[in-house]
């Protein structure tokens, strides 16, 4: 079985043609490099670590941050073998229909084609990422009978989903997909996999219109260079838009980057804590909602989330309200929740408080972006620097889902909802990060509005596509390793079919 290539034993100089260059081995690079397994295609992926964690070459992913709180940039992702999936939480879930479509409320919403363009790749993409059999939003395969059903809600806009969690084979951990599939990898006759190997830069052609080769060097000091006929780039949503712009010796503003898009738009999900309290008169929960679970062999965790019709309705975005622990009420919170259950008639001796927490959609914000420092990291390279920022409409956005949840537990008589934040000081003081890099390089049929076309093709390049949540023009609220993959399986089809 062909071993890896320590890309510090490449001769310096040297110069490697392939058919098809993958640059990162994080989900989406691995994902492409199996599912082109199967053709006759040379293929080569240029990781930058090696199999485990490396101190000098995870601080290239660091950078200077401005503007709202943020997490660190060398802290929310992982720079070896498998990518961030080293340390991802392995939450799963599709994005919904409505996160496809042009939405009259939502500037710069809608993808170039809808979920269904998506849906024949998701059982692969579920089957890559381990999480079980796609069973998702049934009730009924979740729930054991009696005493274990989804909480009654009265009809409205907020309804009990599923996330499915990543399990890796003979392991309690999410899916590493580095260690997972490092000898699948080296099984694949087709595919010559380096690691310690940097691209530091996108070198193309004169006329601009093709890219001609990268450049590629080692901490160690060597350098070569790989000349594909087609390469994706697979380094996640801040460091593709980090290479682009850096790459800008023939397009001055960047590769890719004419309509000056690259590196905006950049999202994650926010993740307010403790945003409300919810009281059940009987104190009864399913526990999927408060631990993730097992049933019929799937690991699995409950959440409410808006209905598309309730987003459409009232003009709301995705976010998923999970249930984050039991909590204590003083002597107030009982008092209004004695009131409230004599007003209904209801015994209220059982109550028992909730916390809720969430992942909210943000809206599409161009100013919310990657650019480049002004300081270099250890390769000579200019760091990522990100902008990062927060609307107050998505605060509001969110307290209307939330009174809707209140509003069907008051209408089933099973409980009350309080929400916890008012002004924005409140919403920010206890805000979290999801660590899901998106945008940067969205997707868009028009180049003044996207970076790449439908086919993750970036616009004016006819050999360069862009793989990873960089590519989502509007986020959803689901988790966005899985459906990444899934996409990542699409552009391997489109790559198959521009290769006959
Ligand atoms: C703490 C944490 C928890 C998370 N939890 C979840 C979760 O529960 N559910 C979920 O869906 N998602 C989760 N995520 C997000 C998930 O990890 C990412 O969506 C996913 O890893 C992105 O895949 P990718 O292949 O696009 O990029 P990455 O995983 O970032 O992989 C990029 C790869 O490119 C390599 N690379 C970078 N620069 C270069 C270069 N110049 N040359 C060569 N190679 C390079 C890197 O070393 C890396 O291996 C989590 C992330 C973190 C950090």
């Amino acid at each position: 079985m062909p071993a890896f290539i320590d890309a510090r034993t490449v001769p310096a100089g040297t110069t490697i043609d392939t058919d098809i260059l993958l640059i990162g081995g994080g989900p989406a690079g691995i994902t492409l490099a199996i599912a082109l397994a199967d053709t006759r295609a040379r293929v080569t992926l240029l990781e930058s670590g090696g199999m485990e964690f490396d101190a000098a070459t995870q601080a290239l992913y660091d950078g200077p941050e401005t503007g709202v709180h943020y997490l660190t940039l060398d802290g929310s992702r992982l720079r070896f073998l498998g990518g961030s999936t080293n340390h991802w939480g392995g939450w799963c879930r599709p994005l919904d229909k409505i996160d496809f479509e042009k939405r009259s409320w939502l500037a710069h919403s809608g993808w170039p084609f809808g979920r269904e363009t998506l849906e024949p790749y998701y059982p692969r993409a579920q089957s890559l990422v381990e999480a079980g059999p796609p069973i998702y939003d049934k009730p009924e395969v979740w729930s054991r009978g009696a005493g274990d059903a989804p909480l009654t809600l009265g009809n409205g806009g907020v309804y009990t989903t599923f996330f499915q969690f990543s399990k890796m084979r003979g392991s309690t951990l999410p899916t590493h997909f580095g260690e997972r599939y490092a000898e699948d990898l080296k099984r694949i006759e087709n595919l010559n996999l380096y690691l310690n190997a940097n691209v530091t830069a996108l070198k193309l052609a004169k006329d601009a219109r093709q890219l001609d080769h990268v450049q590629v060097a080692t901490l160690g000091g060597t350098a070569f260079t790989v000349r594909p006929r087609i390469t994706v780039l697979c380094m996640g949503a801040i460091e593709n838009a980090r290479l682009m712009l850096a790459s800008n010796d023939v397009m001055t503003p960047g590769v890719g980057n004419g309509n000056d898009l690259v590196g905006r738009y950049f999202a994650d999900h926010p993740i307010p804590g403790e945003t409300a309290t919810m009281v059940l008169f009987d104190g009864r929960l399913a526990p999927y909602y408060l631990n993730n679970s097992d049933a019929n062999g799937v690991h699995f965790r409950a959440a409410f989330a808006p209905s598309d019709g309730f987003k459409r309705e009232r003009y709301v975005l995705g976010s998923l309200i999970t249930v984050d622990g039991t909590r204590k009420l003083g002597d107030i919170g009982l008092a209004v929740v004695k009131a409230a259950a004599d007003a209904l008639r209801i015994d209220a001796s059982k109550a028992r408080a909730f916390n809720l927490g969430c992942g909210l959609e943000p809206e599409p914000d161009p100013e919310r972006r990657i650019t480049l420092a002004d300081t270099r990291d250890a390769l000579g390279q200019p760091r990522a620097k990100l902008t990062m920022r927060i609307a107050d409409a998505d605060f509001d956005r969110y307290r209307r889902t939330l009174s809707e949840l209140g509003r069907q537990l008051m209408a089933a008589g099973v409980g009350v909802l309080q929400i916890r934040h008012k002004r924005r000081e409140d919403w920010l003081a206890g805000l979290d990060w999801a660590n899901h890099h998106m945008g940067t390089t969205r997707m868009h049929v028009d180049p003044k509005q996207g970076v790449v076309d439908a086919d993750s093709r970036v616009h004016g390049i006819a050999n360069l596509f862009v793989a990873g949540s960089g590519v989502f023009p509007t986020y959803g609220a689901s988790n966005p390793t899985m459906n990444l993959v899934a996409l990542s399986l699409r552009l391997a089809d489109h790559l198959k079919g521009a290769l006959r």
